[in-house]
């Protein structure tokens, strides 16, 4: 059993609307170890990157929204923080990696600038040995010349380097927990499997928890231990990857996994679609979330919330319809 970096319990997050309180995400638990990395996968709107801003707490908590549940890095439980003594978790003890690069650096502040940010307000450190810090991040992520790469800005960087300074502020107090949202959606292929080798490679070499947001299956297979699936807010299913892989139990995980394209049928078989959309946030069904897009849907799902229940052994779905194969078996 790996120690534990991440413990979320029943985090809620719901936003102020003019349509009244909307819960974006509902009853998420879900925890990180130490050394592993755990993906979160779903399609847009499933509630992904409202988890990982929840848990950073990077929304306005004055005016836009309201959290309940617990959140633990380590042994703190962060949530109920006073919101300033957050400044002193976030790039500290834990940071973020975000998907556009070039519209989360600074345009205006050279690359040593926005990594010295971090190590002067958490470690106190002096310009020399600040700069001296960023080349040495810059080498770390694979930067070549950091030197003079360090006295640059960021639109004098390709969008595979940005992304590698992005890794580099995010890494450069040693965090115990790493958050990636989509690091890689932005990037071509060759760039994407290079981003994903450098956070194998550092998550290896640190041993901090990560949790990597993505829609592609692929990436997870390649990269985490563990995945846990969203949909509309809640985690519908949740196992190591070669479980979930080769026992995907719930409809929705059934689905996605039918989408990814494959080589090696050698049919022209059209792709896998999961009928419909993801509804909005005030049109959230009663029952089931995915009763409405669900082939086997029953009068029992549209009525009733399943439970995220361990149907097999560190395997846990929230479906009416595994509980009743496994009740009957
Ligand atoms: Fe489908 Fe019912 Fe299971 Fe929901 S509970 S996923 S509607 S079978």
């Amino acid at each position: 059993m790996r120690e534990r970096v991440l413990r979320v319990e029943d985090l809620t997050t719901s936003f102020r609307t003019d349509r009244g309180l909307l819960r974006a995400i509902e009853g998420v638990s879900f925890e990180v170890g130490k050394g592993e990395i755990l993906g979160l996968v779903g399609e847009s709107g499933c509630g992904k990157s409202v988890t990982s801003m929840s848990i950073m707490r990077l929304y306005d908590e004055k005016y836009t929204v309201k959290y309940s549940g617990k959140v633990w890095l380590d042994e703190r439980e962060i949530l109920s923080l006073p919101y300033r003594k957050m400044q002193d978790v976030r790039g500290h003890d834990m940071a973020m990696i975000f998907q556009d690069a070039l519209s989360s650096l600074n345009p205006v502040l050279r690359v040593c600038d926005q990594i010295m940010e971090p190590l002067k307000i958490h470690q106190g450190m002096n310009r020399e040995e600040g700069f001296r810090k960023a080349v040495e991040m810059l080498r770390l992520v694979g930067i070549p010349s950091p030197e003079t790469r360090a006295r640059q800005y960021p639109h004098e960087l390709s969008g595979g380097m940005r992304q590698r300074v992005m890794i580099a502020i995010a890494l450069c107090c040693q965090p115990k927990l790493l958050i990636a949202d989509e690091p890689t959606t932005a990037l071509d292929v060759t760039i994407q499997a290079q981003i994903l080798d450098l956070i194998l490679e550092l998550n290896h070499q640190l041993q901090m928890g990560v949790i990597l947001i993505t829609h592609d299956l692929a990436v997870v297979a390649q990269t985490c231990q563990r995945v846990a699936v969203m949909y509309l807010g809640q985690i519908v299913e949740e196992a190591e990857v070669s479980e979930l892989f080769d026992h995907p139990l719930h409809p929705y995980t059934q689905g996605l996994m039918a989408s990814i394209p494959r080589i090696d049928t050698g049919s022209r078989e059209r792709l896998h679609m999961i009928a419909g959309t993801v509804p909005l946030l005030h049109q959230v069904p009663s029952g089931c979330r995915f009763a409405p897009r669900c082939p086997y849907a029953s009068d029992r799902c549209k009525q009733c919330m399943p439970e995220l229940t361990e149907s097999r052994e560190g395997h846990k779905v929230r479906c009416h319809l595994i509980k009743g194969v496994k009740a009957d078996g």
